[in-house]
């Protein structure tokens, strides 16, 4: 069986914070994504190279087996729904959480406790829907692909749902954090006939991953 390994990472953060556990299991990437427009970056190792997607797409190159493993967020793997994909390892990267914020001045609490309808926009519809469903608040949810902060500040909604790791940007746009739904970070996915069929040349790389991140908790 052929044990050529594909990973899928996000550029940024995700992809910074998955070099120390690639380096753990000897494996160094050969090209910088951040500096070279290649979509595919080759390593060390000539069986195993990175391919550079979106952050939400990762998941969808798994599962369909494009890529044999990748990282995402447990944000994105909440809305993509896990489908095919075998989870095995938190990784402890990329560190956030997601939350509703509204705008300063706006009283969330009293507006939730009389039952109002509030208009929330998000990426993180499914996530949102569930949470407020769970709380039986009433929302309209609206689907943004970013900027989330402008929403309450031009009258698209009353909160927004997105993440959040030290605040400032909330600050920066006169927003306040109302609410904590769950902590996120990013997760190993790995293909579930690659796990069977690869197991040989993955194994090694999974358990280098597991024990590297084992130690950053
Ligand atoms: P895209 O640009 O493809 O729409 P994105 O903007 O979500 O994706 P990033 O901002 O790089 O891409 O985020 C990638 C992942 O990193 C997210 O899915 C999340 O798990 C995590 N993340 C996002 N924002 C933060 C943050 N402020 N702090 C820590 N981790 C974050
Ligand atoms: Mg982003």
């Amino acid at each position: 069986m052929n044990q050529q390994l594909t990973l899928a990472l996000s550029k940024g953060r995700i992809f910074e914070e998955t070099l120390p556990l690639l380096e753990a299991a000897g494996i160094r990437v050969a090209e910088d994504p951040e500096s070279s427009r290649k979509l595919i970056l080759q390593t060390n190792d000539a069986n195993v190279r990175v391919i550079i997607v979106r952050a939400s797409d990762v998941p969808t190159y798994v599962q369909y087996g494009a890529a044999d493993f990748g990282v995402a967020g447990k944000d994105v793997l909440l809305e993509h729904g896990g489908e095919g994909l075998y989870q095995p390892i938190d990784l402890n990267i990329a560190k956030c959480r997601m939350s509703v914020a509204v705008r300063n001045g706006f009283d969330y609490a009293s507006a939730v406790r009389q039952g109002a309808r509030l208009r929330v926009v998000t990426k993180y519809v499914q996530t949102a829907r569930e949470h407020f469903a769970a709380k039986g608040v009433h929302v309209d949810l609206i689907k943004l692909y970013g900027s989330m902060e402008l929403g309450p500040l031009v009258g698209l909604a009353d909160a927004i749902v997105d993440l959040v790791s030290t605040g400032s940007t909330l600050r920066a746009n006169d927003l306040v954090e109302v609410e904590q739904i769950m902590d996120i970070s990013s997760r190993l996915v790995v293909n579930q006939a690659a796990l069977k069929l690869k197991r040989e040349k993955l194994q090694p790389i999974l358990a280098a991953f597991e024990q590297a991140s084992v130690q950053r908790a």
